[in-house]
């Protein structure tokens, strides 16, 4: 596997509004998703612990989806088991003005992480890089899916998917019931959640919101849906108190995108001034 990612980050960026095509890749199936997020990653349990730890949980978001036969909230029936609501664990997507494949720079949902001027992951090879960005696009060269790579390619032309062998090292892929736990995670009180569906859908989630998704991964027991109700208490806690470069930025992209023209040499001043690690470029 060989990819071109120089000036793309097209798996790290929403880019529909500016795609002469709009892919739905994501809303395929039975179950749709409540939010409209584009390339989200899920996280395994490991990746949520470190950012945790890392103290940058405030840049964390969950992901739940529709489905008829799961349990009804704030009028929505969403997929679950057990009747408790399932969900993963991603990265919020702030707007942020962008340039990629070399077109004007526009404010898209950008990954919290992504530098808007190099179009590098700011936590790229540190110990919160997560496992599906490491991996991308191996699983989906493997299972033979289309990658954003190729989408990209398609799009904008260039080359971008140069070399298409999966990885012969690649993480186990987590689906059906091994991934309980590890990569879908159980809410332990659906009756907790009336209100944040409606939030969730209305792109309204708030930050308490968020850290209760966040506390009940790292505190389900892998393989059940099993809650430590002690672990879930002091994670909300942690997760209460992340105050990150990142979380702190969020808040101004969302106002600046409806304010000012899109610049990407701004994040010098919102995101590294507030101590966001700096990309090497290309
Ligand atoms: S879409 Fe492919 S080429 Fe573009 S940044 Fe992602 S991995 Fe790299
Ligand atoms: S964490 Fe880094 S590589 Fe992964 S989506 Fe965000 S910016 Fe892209």
């Amino acid at each position: 596997m060989k990819v071109n990612c120089e000036g793309c980050a097209g798996c790290c960026i929403d880019w529909r509004a500016i795609a002469p095509t709009v892919s739905s890749h994501e809303r395929r199936g039975p179950r749709k998703p409540l939010d409209d997020a584009y390339n989200l990653v899920p996280l395994t349990r490991e990746d949520v612990r470190s950012f945790l730890d890392a103290g940058l949980a405030d840049a964390l978001t969950p992901r739940l989806w529709e489905d008829e036969s799961g349990v009804e909230i704030d009028g929505v029936e969403l997929a679950a088991i057990e009747g408790k609501p399932v969900f993963f664990v991603g990265i919020r997507k702030p707007l942020k003005p962008v340039a990629p494949f070399d077109t004007d720079a526009s404010w898209l949902p950008t990954c919290a992480f992504l530098d808007p001027k190099t179009l590098q992951c700011r936590i790229h090879e540190t110990d919160v890089y997560p496992e599906e960005c490491a991996e991308y696009p191996g699983h989906n060269l493997k299972l033979g899916q289309q990658t954003e790579c190729e989408r990209v390619e398609n799009a904008f032309d260039g080359e971008r998917l140069l070399n298409d062998e999966p990885p012969r090292a690649l993480s186990g892929l987590l689906l059906g019931p091994q991934a309980l736990g590890q990569k879908v995670f159980v809410y332990p009180d659906p009756d907790g959640l009336t209100g944040v569906i409606d939030r969730l859908i209305d792109g309204e989630l708030t930050d308490r919101d968020r850290a209760r998704f966040v506390a009940a991964a790292v505190a389900g027991r892998p393989g059940t849906t099993g809650t430590n109700h002690e672990h879930y208490e002091n994670a909300l806690h942690e997760v209460g108190s992340a105050d990150s470069w990142v979380g702190r930025a969020i808040p101004e992209w969302e106002v600046m995108a409806t304010t000012e023209k899109p610049d990407p040499s701004v994040a010098t001043r919102v995101e590294d001034e507030r101590g966001a690690p700096p990309t090497p470029d290309w």
